[in-house]
């Protein structure tokens, strides 16, 4: 049966960027009927979500903090040159906790179940023959052809362990990179839940997106047993295979995308080096809440402002990404953050933000290289 419903904004993909879009209009145009067609059972999926403070702007805040499930303050990284123990709050979204609030926020009927077939300027279809219809079309869908991106990956599996007696943790581990070096730079991620409960995520920055799921779980059992953890529960288990970017021509990727306005990865909107997306997520919601005329067109021109601007603001961390995988040898890829972690705290909290300015883009290229230095030049050259 075709069913057509209408309503003010349709969003397509109920992650983690149509989830923000929707709550940020719910927020400030209440009147609006907001509809979310997602594919999954679960909005958000199987996700852990983090951010620094910084990351955020504190007029934005009041999207995310309903959903922060833990912050810490503080956290730490290990190399084989150096530890170091860095200020900062972090904090992390469980999808769960995303998927109740918006199921909270919003009336169920519009919470659409449903795969979308194709989408345009006005009209969703679903693949069951039901079509919505709305002046806005958000294409939230998550990534789509990056064909015209030159891409590195940063893969992970993560679990959320049990740990008996506890794990002794207080503060996150961003990075634990004394582990040997696998698959391109590799390291352990932590996150201490409570006294027992540590979420450990394998992680890789390497030239392919496969992963080998029991090769991972493997590790993270050694990890665990190293560290001299005995897990007596493992809960909570996600993979992901983020793209990292080297180069590429925003308008070939922009052109390939479809006719909705985009968000989120979809947008292309992710930090080069890490692959975060949150901070542009929220960016992008609160935009969209304040446009004046929530019609696709314009809607489409202002994320795509956006998206260009990033592109075009982000090309210092693309380098930086390209120094480390095409400059540094795999097994040694891990000395370009270890020297990273060696620069002044406030300086690190711009880099993950991507607010670095021009005096901290030299601080962080200054210095004896990590890498050969014919190796370095032939990289930022694009070559
Ligand atoms: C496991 C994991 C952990 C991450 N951790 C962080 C982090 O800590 N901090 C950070 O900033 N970033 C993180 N990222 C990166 C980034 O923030 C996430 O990928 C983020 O979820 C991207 O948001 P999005 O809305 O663009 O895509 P997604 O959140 O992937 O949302 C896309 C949604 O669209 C739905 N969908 C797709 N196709 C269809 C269709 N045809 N019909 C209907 N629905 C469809 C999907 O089911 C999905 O729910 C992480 C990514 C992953 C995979």
């Amino acid at each position: 049966m075709i069913n057509t419903p209408s309503c003010d904004v349709a969003i397509a993909g109920g992650g983690l960027a149509g989830c923000l879009i929707a709550l940020a209009l719910a927020e400030r145009r209440p009147d609006l009927d907001v509809r979310i067609v997602e594919a999954g059972e679960r909005l958000g999926g199987e996700h852990i979500w983090s951010f620094f403070d910084d990351d955020v702007a504190p007029d934005h805040r009041w999207l995310v903090d309903p959903l922060i499930c833990q912050s810490w303050d503080g956290y730490d990284v290990h190399f084989p040159a150096h530890s170091r123990s860095l200020p900062g709050v972090y904090n992390s979204i469980l999808s769960a906790r995303l998927d109740k609030w918006v199921r909270e926020v919003l009336p169920a009927e519009r919470i659409i179940h449903g795969m979308v077939a194709t989408l345009d300027h006005a009209h969703i279809r679903l693949e069951d023959g039901s079509s919505i219809v709305a002046p806005l079309i958000i294409d939230a869908r998550g990534p789509g052809s990056m064909a015209a991106l030159d891409l590195g990956w940063q893969k992970f599996m993560g679990q959320l362990l049990r740990v008996q007696g506890g794990h002794g943790l207080s503060r996150p581990i961003v990075m634990d990179a004394k582990v040997a070096q696998i698959d391109g730079y590799r390291f352990v991620y932590c996150l201490p839940f409570d006294e027992d409960h540590v979420f450990v995520e394998d992680t890789y920055y390497s030239d392919t997106p496969t992963l080998n799921p029991e090769a991972l779980r493997g590790r993270i059992t050694e990890y665990a047993s190293r560290r001299g953890w005995v897990v007596s529960d493992i809960g909570h288990e996600e993979t992901g295979c983020l793209p990292v970017a080297m180069g590429g021509h925003f308008d070939r990727f922009w052109a390939t995308g479809g006719q909705g306005a985009r968000a989120g990865l979809r947008a292309g909107l992710f930090h080069p080096l890490t692959g975060y997306a949150l901070p542009d997520a929220v960016r992008t919601a609160i935009a969209i809440s304040d446009a004046p005329l929530l019609e696709t067109g314009p809607v489409s021109t202002l994320t795509k402002t956006q998206a260009r601007a990033a592109w075009a603001d982000r090309r210092f961390y693309r380098w930086l990404t390209r120094m480390m995988f095409r400059a540094a040898e795999p097994p040694v890829r891990y000395r370009i953050l270890e020297q990273f972690y060696t620069r002044d705290e406030e300086l690190i909290a711009r880099f993950y933000a991507a607010r670095s300015t021009l005096a901290d883009k030299m601080r962080i290229l200054s210095g004896k290289p990590p890498v050969p230095i014919t190796r370095a030049i032939k990289a930022l050259a694009g070559r």
